[in-house]
């Protein structure tokens, strides 16, 4: 089978692998039909060291489940299913909190070896905890909608949920990728009086007016900050969903949170070390949550949406390419020519 591997910085390859098969009872072998490439695999192909891979790429996709373990209950050959980024067994003591990313028994694709979602085969582990069984065609128009609830859709309302989105919240969404847009989507959807959306290339910030920001903020740092409180009669918004991950984009964080606010963060943070003290979060009782999203958690309260078709989180799909036009995918993220990529394989 075809498979993406990430060798080091900037080096992307698909090539050929061994197929991948069932191998524990509560596995299910998966034929990819849709997967892509996400914002965050970028954050490696700027660092990956040189001599530390190659490492299997890919952890959102849609597919047909080609085979399953003899413990798999839930899903039969044939069935369209949808695969969030973390891998969870649906029944431990955090799965059953709705915190599927930190089951005890789970992980997440970029932790295997062996598999990854940029590819023709996928052996998903876990699957009745994992996988989600979609009520629709692999070659339906809504499977680049149904593709955004593995990540960006789920991560986005995420942010929108940590952060306590509300009817008659204001807030502000840093990142204008597609976690950003679909968290200004979400924030709508979760009654959000005024979004905000800082964003500097005018595509996707248009496209994040279609989803609901009522105002767009192009600037960055101070003067960013500046624009947002005067947007916000000086105070900041009650939330602010951060989706870029960079130190710049939490700093632009506490500059525009409301005193008593919360700052969500669900852009992996490239950084370890950042202000907490009395002028960033603490003097004004400033709220800090956020992290890896459990989209599993949120599919089936997101789904009735997407099949009706009354949200389409699959606009931020620019791109659609074949496998083996992966590694100019990736490229053309991180030139910013496309916003998100389709992978067709
Ligand atoms: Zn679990």
């Amino acid at each position: 089978m075809r498979a993406t591997l990430m060798y080091e910085a900037g080096d992307v390859r698909v090539e050929t692998v061994p197929d991948s098969v069932v191998e524990q009872p509560t596995d299910a072998l998966v034929r990819v039909t849709a997967s892509c490439i996400c914002g965050s695999d970028l954050h490696p192909y700027h660092s990956m060291p040189a001599g530390s891979g190659p490492a299997r790429m890919g952890h959102e996709f849609i597919g047909v489940v080609e085979d399953v373990g003899r413990d798999v209950a839930t899903l039969a050959e044939g069935d369209l299913v949808v695969a969030p980024f973390a891998i969870s067994d649906g029944t431990c003591r955090f799965c059953r909190e709705g915190l599927h990313t930190s089951c005890e028994h789970g992980g997440f694709w970029d932790g295997l070896a062996t598999e990854g979602g940029q590819a023709e085969l996928v052996r998903v582990p876990l699957a009745d905890g994992t996988l989600v069984a979609l009520p629709v065609a692999p070659d339906s128009d809504l499977v680049p909608s149904l593709l955004t609830l593995s990540d960006v859709y789920g991560t986005g309302w995420h942010a929108a949920v940590r952060g306590g989105v509300a009817p008659g919240r204001t807030v502000t969404v840093i990142g204008d990728g597609a976690v950003g847009l679909l968290a200004v989507l979400s924030a709508r959807q979760l009654g959000a009086e005024q979004v905000i959306l800082m964003g500097r290339h005018r595509a996707r910030t248009d496209l994040g007016r279609e989803f609901g920001a009522t105002d767009v903020v192009a600037e960055r740092g101070d003067e960013g900050v500046e624009r947002v409180r005067e947007l916000t009669g000086g105070h900041g918004t009650h939330v602010v969903l951060e989706a870029v991950g960079h130190r710049p984009a939490y700093e632009q964080a506490f500059g525009v949170v409301r005193p008593g606010g919360t700052i969500s963060r669900v852009g992996v943070p490239q950084y370890s070390e950042a202000p907490v003290g009395f002028t960033s979060l603490f003097g004004g009782n400033v709220t800090l949550t956020g992290g890896p999203a459990p989209t599993r958690a949120y599919i089936e309260q997101l789904l009735p949406a997407v099949l009706d078709g009354s949200v389409q989180p699959g606009r931020v799909f620019d791109r659609t390419i074949g496998l083996d036009e992966v590694p100019d995918g990736y490229r053309a993220m991180d030139a910013r020519e496309a916003l998100k990529v389709l992978v067709s394989p």
